[in-house]
């Protein structure tokens, strides 16, 4: 079985992360570990042999630590980690804002009282809460992750913060954007946002940029800040921000959602990880729903976005244990949440051994997250919306198939349409009739496409198009349409 060792114990372990022992219960394979590494048996166990408390076994993600389950059988994929259960006292870390920086900032009578109760935490003091005010940060987003972080770095006295964003309020975003108002609907985000946190703290100097991040404008967007915090929600701005920020060596605070769960962690601290190392390619278009596709529960941006202005202000102060290296991921759903490792890869194009990539702007994201058409590839035929409302009152011989999942149809619904996920159409294509034209509609037209592709590369012969712009862009029509669409 693997064994792996948190890096608070593994100076016991000859600085090894996992270790492959043979045996097939927690019993045997901690008798080994104390033959091999003889040091490690003393940090383990006491003098009576009995296991020292503040070490925590898990199985996978289970608790045994409890000597009672030793016996108990595992199989040769099951993982041990040994981790002690107080991850207190961290080592002593340097604060990414220098001491110069700190001495130069000063506070008057209103500020001490303001941040009384930073100066209050033993951690934090007066020292730490100049850092803060020092601190120039960027946040990517003022969306549903941006909200709790630009509003609780503003509120804990960051000196600089620069928000970036291109859009402008829409009334979905207040479900759980919780910076925006319905009086900022039509408002860029970015405008918004500053309203808010000038009202929290008129010292903050807040920089707006109402832009979409490119190759052409991520380095100075970035250039002479301290910590960048990725709060987008697209993988082209993803990989973007990534890159730019292990090519300059700007750590990245990364946060991310889907539905219940989401995920933060630290890029490019120190000698830690970059965004590639640990998701080296994009899931293809369609393939997963985005964060705006897929749906988020109202609270979660708030949670995970608080865990992410937290980190920032760790960085910033020094302080604590940060996710460099570790990836926190947090199931709200089940309330389940697990750290995992993440590891610098000497593959990595970035910041591996043989990198290929130097600037952002020789790397063509658009083609790397699948957003631009191949040459070899067929494109896709679309058809607009009204025109198959026409085919529909014409009586036309058409085959109408929805590849949305079950709850997105319980909100609207086409009752002429058949219903295939994606994933059972390629064994599925015997019900299409490849003599008439095939419809395929999703909810906003881009997985529609991933499945004529699909199809196409099955072998599926006959007519297919795709509804253009999804059910997104046939409301009106749809809603409009005295035949029973609805
Ligand atoms: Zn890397």
């Amino acid at each position: 079985m693997n064994v792996y060792v948190a890096a608070t114990l593994r100076g016991f372990f000859e600085r090894n992360e996992v270790i492959n022992i043979e045996g097939n219960t927690i019993g045997r394979v901690l008798d080994r570990l104390r033959d091999e590494y003889p040091d490690a048996g003393k940090v383990l166990f006491d003098d009576n042999g009995n296991l020292r408390r503040f070490i925590k076994i898990y199985v996978n993600d289970d608790n045994f630590t409890d000597q009672k389950h030793w016996d108990r059988e595992f199989g040769e994929t099951d993982e041990i980690y040994l981790i002690p259960a107080i991850a207190g006292g961290a080592a002593k870390r340097d604060s990414i804002i220098s001491d110069e920086r700190r001495k130069e900032t000063a506070f008057d009578d209103k500020e001490i009282e303001k941040w009384g109760n930073h100066l209050l935490l033993r951690e934090i003091g007066v020292k730490g809460q100049k850092r803060i005010k020092a601190s120039r940060v960027v946040i990517f987003g003022a969306g549903a992750l941006g909200s709790p972080v630009i509003q609780y770095l503003a509120a804990a006295g960051a000196g600089t913060i620069k928000i970036v964003d291109p859009k402008e309020v829409k009334p979905a975003d207040l479900q759980n954007q919780v910076l925006h108002t319905e009086r900022d609907i039509g408002r860029p985000r970015v405008a918004s946002a500053k309203d808010k946190i000038r009202n929290i703290n008129r010292k903050l100097e807040v920089i707006t940029e109402n832009t979409d991040p490119d190759a052409g404008n991520i380095e100075d967007l970035i250039d002479g800040f301290d910590v960048v915090v990725d709060c987008t929600d697209n993988y082209r701005t993803r990989y973007l921000i990534g890159d730019a920020c292990a090519i300059t060596g700007i750590p990245l605070v990364f946060g991310a959602l889907y539905q219940y769960e989401g995920m933060v962690t630290i890029f490019n601290y120190e000698d830690g990880p970059c965004y590639r190392c640990q998701f080296p390619e994009p899931p293809a278009p369609g393939l997963v729903p985005t964060c705006a596709e897929g749906g988020t529960i109202s609270p979660l941006p708030g949670i995970i976005g608080s865990i992410m202005a937290n980190e920032v202000l760790k960085l910033i102060t020094g302080i604590g244990a940060i996710l460099s290296g570790r990836m926190l991921v947090i199931d709200s759903l089940y309330l389940h949440s697990r750290i995992v490792r993440v590891e610098r890869d000497d593959e990595c194009p970035v910041c591996g051994k043989d990198p290929t990539i130097y600037e952002v702007e020789d790397f063509d994201y658009e083609d790397f997250c699948g957003l631009k058409e191949s040459d070899d590839e067929v494109p896709v035929e679309g058809i607009a919306a009204e025109e198959l409302a026409k085919r529909i009152d014409n009586g036309d011989p058409i085959t109408i198939i929805d590849v949305r999942e079950p709850h997105e149809r319980a909100i609207n619904r086409f009752p002429d349409a058949k219903v295939i996920p994606i994933g059972q159409l390629a064994r599925r294509q015997k019900e299409l009739d490849p003599d008439i034209d095939t419809i395929f509609i999703c909810k906003e037209g881009k997985r529609s496409i991933l499945a004529i592709n699909t199809l196409r590369e099955a072998g599926y012969k006959g007519p297919m198009y795709n509804l253009k712009g999804g059910i997104e862009a046939a409301k009106d029509i749809v809603l409009s349409h005295e035949g029973a669409w609805l």
